[in-house]
């Protein structure tokens, strides 16, 4: 583990990674700067991940003093850097304030996968998730957000001598880190615009992933301004233990959940919806309720996949790890059923990335102990009414 305890300067410069293409072309306006200048800044920017504004050498020397004077490149400054045995690694990034959030990378024979989080916290309180657990602080901005891309990238690239601005090591970009995206749509979606844009990272539409615990309206909107590859955190196939399990669940219930599925596909870029579900011992784990979730999704008529993600347990939490051999059988179950049905691979493990561990340290301003101390007997009477 490599500890960087770098305080970020507080600067009255505009961050260049707060801009999407529009936003970049648009400042550059207001500086006296044609578009073609802000297309190849954003090359610079984006495509070399370069900060320095000497090395952007094909840009003219008066466009280079304006925007030393007037800008900076500012993305958020890790406090850790941990790097597992099988090639995870896992980056605590300080966003002020005493708020820290996580972004993983993922490399995979057939690409490399960088999960990023969206807000410092989350306001969404389900029971079974340790980011939950911390409460919300704030959204991120798009700078912080495009700024863990931004650093993973160069990173990766200095550690594997790749100079290639065509040579990318993150091929795909999930939205699953702490936060949920949808509660931060505009800052998100201009973050997308840059991840999916020629002159940024030129990632396509399927490449990127938005997770959402299933807030209806936003997810209209990301359909709308934003289409990329959509997965709905689902956990449960009725709305009695969604509701217990995930507070939306109450305001959005499983049938506008799925409606909005629905519409979401006429857009999407892939022809299914990824449901993700957190496997939790003796409470979402039977093959009963593997049963009813085929029912669920023929119902409703939701082309899907399933990502089963067995819980893994965390200090706060009373909720338990379900048995290998359960997990198993419910995958087979919806396979079975013509669903196609994995079981998340834990990477990471030796440096807590799991799934569900995603960062620590992040200063809670929202009654946390009262919080805890309530979901900690919600979980204790779900589980005893579960297995008796
Ligand atoms: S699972 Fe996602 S939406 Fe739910 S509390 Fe955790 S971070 Fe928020």
């Amino acid at each position: 583990m490599t500890d960087i305890v770098k305080e970020p300067a507080a600067s009255e410069k505009v961050n260049l990674l707060d801009f999407d293409h529009a936003g970049l072309t648009a400042w550059c306006a207001q500086i006296g700067e044609k578009p073609f200048r802000a297309t190849q800044l954003s090359r610079w920017l984006h495509r070399h991940v370069e900060g320095d504004f000497d090395r952007m050498t094909n840009l003219a020397k008066a466009f280079r003093a304006k925007l030393k004077d007037l800008a900076e490149v500012r993305p958020p400054v890790p406090i850790t850097e941990k790097k597992s045995a099988d090639g995870t690694r896992k980056w605590l990034f300080d966003v002020g304030n005493g708020n820290a959030v996580e972004s993983v990378f993922i490399p995979e024979d057939d690409r490399g996968t960088l999960c990023i989080s969206s807000q410092a916290g989350c306001a969404m309180g389900c029971l079974f998730c340790s980011t939950g657990k911390q409460g919300f602080n704030r959204n991120l901005t798009t700078a912080e957000i495009v700024g863990q891309l931004w650093w993973a990238e160069r990173e990766l690239r200095r550690d594997q001598g790749v100079t290639d601005p065509n040579d990318r090591i993150i091929s795909n970009v999930v939205l699953m880190g702490m936060g949920e995206p949808l509660q931060n749509l505009d800052n998100v979606v201009r973050a997308i615009n840059l991840f999916l844009d020629d002159n940024g990272y030129g990632l396509s539409r399927r490449r990127v992933t938005v997770s959402t615990s299933g807030l209806v309206r936003q997810m209209d909107k990301l359909g709308e301004l934003a289409p990329v590859a959509l997965a709905v955190s689902l956990h449960a196939a009725n709305d009695e233990l969604r509701d217990k399990l995930m507070p939306v669940n109450r305001k959005h219930p499983l049938a506008d959940l799925m409606a909005a599925c629905r519409r979401y596909l006429k857009v999407a870029p892939r022809d299914f919806i990824t449901f993700e579900y957190v496997m939790l011992g003796g409470i979402n784990d039977s093959l009963a309720q593997a049963d009813e979730l085929i029912r669920l999704v023929r119902r409703e008529e939701v082309p899907c996949k399933f990502n089963l993600i067995p819980f893994n347990p965390f200090t706060q939490s009373d909720l338990r790890k379900p048995d290998r051999e359960q997990v198993l059988a419910f995958c087979r179950r919806l396979n079975e059923a013509g669903i196609v049905t994995t079981v998340r691979k834990t990477r990471g493990d030796d440096i807590d990335a799991a799934c569900g561990q995603l960062a620590g340290e992040v200063r809670d301003r929202t009654r946390r102990a009262e919080r805890l101390a309530l979901q900690k007997a919600e979980a204790a009477e779900l589980l005893g009414r579960t297995t008796n």
